[in-house]
């Protein structure tokens, strides 16, 4: 049983395959920074 995941990034909301963290480099180079939104530009985060 395969499960998607969202990805580790708080803000965002993406799914990520499996055996990933973050959907992009994008969100795992926010890992430390305290970022309100995310800025990968899946459409799923640029949806308003
Ligand atoms: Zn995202
Ligand atoms: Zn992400």
């Amino acid at each position: 049983m395969s499960e998607q995941r969202k990805c580790a990034h708080p803000p965002c909301g993406c799914m990520v395959q499996e055996g990933k963290k973050y959907c992009s480099q994008m969100c795992e180079d926010s890992k430390g920074v305290a970022s309100i939104r995310c800025d990968c530009k899946h459409p799923a985060c640029t949806a308003t």
